[in-house]
């Protein structure tokens, strides 16, 4: 993805972010993913992680400034930001903060162990400092799983990351993998998700479908070992389904708008709309066509 601000801002590419922030400004405060090992992630595998130097990014910030001094949005990047020092990150939104004098918040990827690495003041402080919204892959809340694909993280440590930036005031969108667990393990994926997902009560949740890297029969033999069976696209709906019966949430914006998914669900919110949900799933279980379901050769990372 190159983004719209590259005529200004030099971008290390390859570079990612939510469609969410797509009118975001991106400033790459770190470069990578400092775990890069989830074995279904191929995003970052030829960037080595680093954290650049402040007077680096400074030196961008400062010249978009020049060139868009009315952003309202900024969006950290690479793939977690999060692990960078707080002192750091700080020094990075104190600046964002006085060059552009409009700027309404500030988001970033977190990866599954940022979060708890940082202390309870130290997520306030970057709250203060209008961070708002930190995106985390849950992937899966079933720990078998989250082993297996090596996430370097339990279901248990990610509920307490998530949950402590939450308390400090900041803003959760969190997503779910469809189909990680296969055919298998896709009910036990599906159940455990959900208990997760509702144990952090995110503010928003989002949910992609898995498509393996480089093949599918990679992703069988090196990842999940012999026996695992990718899910199709019914599997992905009944998974889907499971899924969404089982969160019980306060109050939650809930997409599958992501290019990767088969049935494109947008602006939800739970609970409200779970009812209207299931609905759309159950009627996508009985007509597959081209216009309930998004078209394999549509669907992308
Ligand atoms: S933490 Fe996220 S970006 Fe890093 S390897 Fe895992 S899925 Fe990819």
């Amino acid at each position: 993805m190159i983004p719209d601000h590259s005529r200004i801002v030099k971008y290390d590419l390859p570079l990612f972010r939510p469609p969410s922030e797509a009118g975001s400004l991106i400033f790459q405060v770190t470069l990578g993913c400092s775990w890069n090992r989830c074995l279904f992630c191929a995003s970052y595998r030829t960037k080595e992680y680093v954290v650049r130097p402040f007077e680096e990014v400074e030196k961008e910030i400062v010249e978009a400034s020049w060139w868009y001094p009315d952003t309202r949005r900024v969006f950290l990047a690479d793939g977690d930001p999060m692990a960078a020092p707080a002192g750091h990150l700080a020094r990075v939104l104190d600046l964002i903060n006085r060059r552009f004098p409009s700027l309404e918040r500030i988001s970033a990827y977190a990866g599954p162990t940022n979060l708890p690495g940082k202390t309870p003041e130290e997520l306030s402080a970057l709250k203060e400092r209008k961070l708002d919204i930190v995106y985390l892959g849950i992937e899966t809340g079933n720990d078998e799983l989250l082993k297996k694909v090596n996430k370097g993280a339990t279901a248990e440590r990610i509920v307490g990351g998530c949950r402590k930036a939450i308390e400090a005031g900041l803003r959760m969108s969190v997503f779910i993998i469809l189909g990680l667990g296969g055919v298998e393990g896709s009910s036990a994926h599906a159940k455990d998700s959900a208990r997760v997902v509702n144990a952090i009560q995110p503010h928003f949740l989002a949910t992609l479908t898995l498509i393996p890297h480089p093949d599918g029969r990679a992703y069988e033999e090196k990842v999940m070992g012999g026996g695992f069976r990718l899910v199709d696209r019914m599997q992905s709906l009944r998974e889907l389904r499971w899924f969404v019966e089982d969160l019980e949430l306060g109050n939650c914006k809930f997409g599958t708008e992501h290019a990767s998914n088969y049935l494109p669900i947008r602006g939800a919110t739970l609970p409200g709309d779970k009812g209207k949900i299931l609905s759309l799933i159950d009627r996508a279980l009985l007509d597959a066509s081209p216009g309930m379901l998004r078209p394999e050769w549509a669907r992308g990372l």
